[in-house]
């Protein structure tokens, strides 16, 4: 075996994006021990940025030590109990694993159905909330990857309150990337990740807890179905105020890339985050649309920073990937299900979210369409 030396990639496609060389190097600096009382004092750290950013005073806000995955495996394993009716709304391939979560755990997920490409629909919501008074939770996606849609958040969990249930809610890419209220929405439980719009390593989930969720999870009539992700055990090692009891070893080097990561998030500001993932996508778009590449979903849902493409007829979409990753060291991500083959997906997430790698993709792609 010989020392791994990966490429220098531009990362534009639907994750993971660009990592900071400041999170890079944050990540390089001596391990120490996950009990080091130094290293607790940044785990606090970490859960204030956390909070900030997720615009929450929710005290159970924290990272999780496995990937976005493992933040949405959590939120379901805590909540659903077996036989609790769970409606998920479906409009791409992230609330499809919502159902698998909830089906595992034994809970009874209703779908509805979303087309792939548009924001949840509030009506068909509230139909299935009137034909299941016992439903207890609603999940969806704020920022469907899958697709490039964003769905309101806010009104969702409104009708949803209005029925009696909770809400868990997947900001996996819109955290960093697109408005996000957690306490002013009044989102019950939240996951998200770091990979994204962060300009993160992928690895890292957060997590945010509210009151009704809390009470939910109290008042389990059975115990929480994992070991690892049970909330209970971890709150004692991320927030037992006092004394820290030994849960699983942090990944030490990793939380110090997300606390990086905060840092500078916290210096831009959350909002001109929001601002700059808003304007480079306007950037993007503009030069796609001048060479006649269409959008796949409708102006107003469109998220900034997944932009989802009709590819033009007649090209290729493997060939035409992987000429862009080993000619222009460019990843961008293909389509998924029903879009495969037809649509690209190009992410301005986090740290990629740049004027220069947008104008390395425009003029990439408009030299091979050329071709
Ligand atoms: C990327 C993503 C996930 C999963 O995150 P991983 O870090 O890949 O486990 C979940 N939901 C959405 C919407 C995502 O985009």
């Amino acid at each position: 075996m010989q020392s791994f030396n990966p490429p220098v990639r531009t990362l534009m496609g639907s994750g993971p994006s660009d990592v900071h060389p400041r999170i890079l190097s944050a990540m390089a600096k001596p391990t120490i021990g996950h009990l080091d009382p130094i290293f607790i004092a940044m785990m606090d750290e970490i859960k204030e940025g956390l909070k900030t950013i997720f615009k929450t005073d929710n005290k159970l806000t924290m990272p999780i030590s496995a990937p976005g995955s493992a933040g949405m495996e959590a939120c379901f394993t805590n909540l659903v109990e077996p036989n609790d009716k769970v409606i998920i709304c479906i409009n791409g391939v992230f609330g499809m694993r919502m159902k698998e979560n909830v089906t595992r755990l034994g809970g009874k997920a209703i779908i509805v159905k979303d087309n792939w490409g548009e924001a949840i629909s509030t009506d068909k919501l509230e139909h299935a909330l009137k034909n299941n008074p016992n439903a207890n939770i609603v999940a969806f996606v704020h920022a469907e990857t899958s697709t490039g849609a964003q769905s309101d958040v806010k009104t969702l969990c409104k009708l949803a309150h209005q029925y009696d249930c909770i809400t868990i809610v997947d900001a996996v890419t819109s955290l960093g990337g697109t408005e996000l209220y957690v306490d002013e929405w009044e989102i019950d439980a939240i996951y998200s990740g770091t990979q994204k719009c962060l300009s993160a390593m992928p690895g890292i989930s957060l997590i945010s807890f509210g009151k009704r969720a809390i009470q939910k999870l109290n008042t389990r009539k059975t115990s929480v179905n994992s070991w690892f992700l049970d909330l209970n055990l971890i709150m004692n090692y991320w927030n037992g105020d006092s004394k820290r009891t030994y849960h699983h070893t942090a990944p030490v080097n990793m939380l110090y890339g997300l606390h990086e990561s905060l840092v500078m998030i916290l210096e831009e500001g959350i909002e001109n985050s929001w601002v700059r993932h808003k304007k480079n996508h306007e950037l993007l778009k503009n030069g796609l649309e001048a060479m006649n590449i269409n959008f796949l979903v409708n102006k107003k849902d469109r998220l900034p920073q997944l932009n989802s493409v009709l590819i033009p007829k007649g090209f290729d979409d493997e060939k035409i990937r992987s000429i862009l990753l080993n000619d222009y060291n460019l990843e961008i991500s293909a389509g998924l299900g029903a879009y495969t083959g037809k649509i690209w997906r190009i992410g301005l997430m986090g740290y990629s979210s740049r004027k220069e790698n947008i104008v390395l993709c425009l003029s990439a792609l408009k030299e091979i369409l050329r071709k």
